[in-house]
């Protein structure tokens, strides 16, 4: 019994044993395991490195955010551009109309031929009278109609070329004309005030060459044509009596002109009433209106 009792032990240890080294094996196998995973993460968190490096690279790309929106800020400026451009090209009637303010805060008495190899000579622009009961000079008048007329003209789409806009320049009448000319204008408005001895004398004309022009005559038609449509529209649109068409022939401002012109003489500086009515606002506004419908009246708008 007892050899019975030791066998059973013996047994027992040996089962015990072998157990034992399984666990043991097992567990080792287990570290192993965890061991090989925690490598793995590690091969991945390297292998991720690179991944992180690339983020330095964004970095430059944060750089190149600041880049596009100083190309955005310019396509903000430019969206207004094509807005004008639509704007001015519907407006716009395709004439162009050149205008002398007449004469300028100081005369020129140096000669200049009264036109194109002609022998006869004239001041190169005369200073102008003066209202007599305003005491405003005549250049002064011109300017601001010119001014009003200018703006009156590009409202109904024209383009308009301005000879001065300061009374403070030198140019001659031949030098206005050829200015005019080499402008791309149509017509020419030249606009100016007039003066007599007579202080009764009133009334507003235009002045176009005659027929018999030796330096217009091509255009001598369309110059009285423009002329007396604006003097009737000038009339009608101030109440201004109509003085008509005058023909002159030896006016420098007419005979170097290429294109169609006027002189318009709005009204006498010397009498009372045209000078006092053609410094109020209002009627300089009816002025400039008037002298826009002969415009209209002329190219058949
Ligand atoms: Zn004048």
């Amino acid at each position: 019994m007892k050899n019975k009792k030791l066998n059973i032990l013996v047994v027992l240890g040996i089962l015990i044993a072998v157990v034992g080294t399984i666990v043991g094996i097992r567990s080792t196998l287990k570290i192993m395991q965890t061991t090989s995973k925690q490598t793995k993460l590690a091969s991945v968190a390297l292998a991720a490195k690179p991944i992180v490096e690339p983020i330095p690279t964004e970095s430059p790309e944060t750089t190149e955010t600041p880049t596009p929106e100083p190309t955005k800020a310019p396509d903000i400026t430019a969206t207004p551009e094509p807005t004008e451009e639509p704007t001015s090209t519907p407006v716009g009637n395709g004439h162009i109309v050149a205008i002398d303010a007449g004469h300028q805060a100081q005369g020129n008495s140096a000669k200049e031929p009264i036109g194109p190899g002609a022998s006869e000579t004239k001041p190169k622009v005369a200073s102008g009278t003066t209202g007599r009961t305003t005491g405003v000079p005549e250049y002064q008048l011109n300017l601001d109609v010119s001014l009003k007329l200018r703006e009156e003209l590009q409202n109904r789409g024209y383009q308009v070329v301005m000879i001065r806009e300061d009374h403070n320049v030198d140019i001659s009448n031949a030098e206005r004309a050829e200015i005019a000319n080499n402008s791309g204008a149509e017509i020419f408005l030249r606009i100016h005030a007039n003066g007599s001895d007579d202080t009764s004398v009133k009334g507003a004309l235009t002045m176009a060459p005659s027929s018999s022009n030796p330096y217009v005559s091509s255009i001598a038609s369309s110059c009285q044509d423009l002329s007396q449509k604006v003097v009737d529209s000038y009339c009608a649109a101030t109440g201004f009596k109509n003085m008509g068409v005058q023909n002159y022939d030896n006016m420098s401002g007419i005979n170097w002109c290429k294109i169609p012109v006027t002189i318009v003489e709005m009204g006498f500086m010397t009498n009372p009433d045209d000078d006092t009515a053609m410094q109020d606002q209002d009627m300089q506004n009816r002025m400039a209106t008037g002298i826009a419908d002969g415009v209209d009246d002329y190219f058949g708008i």
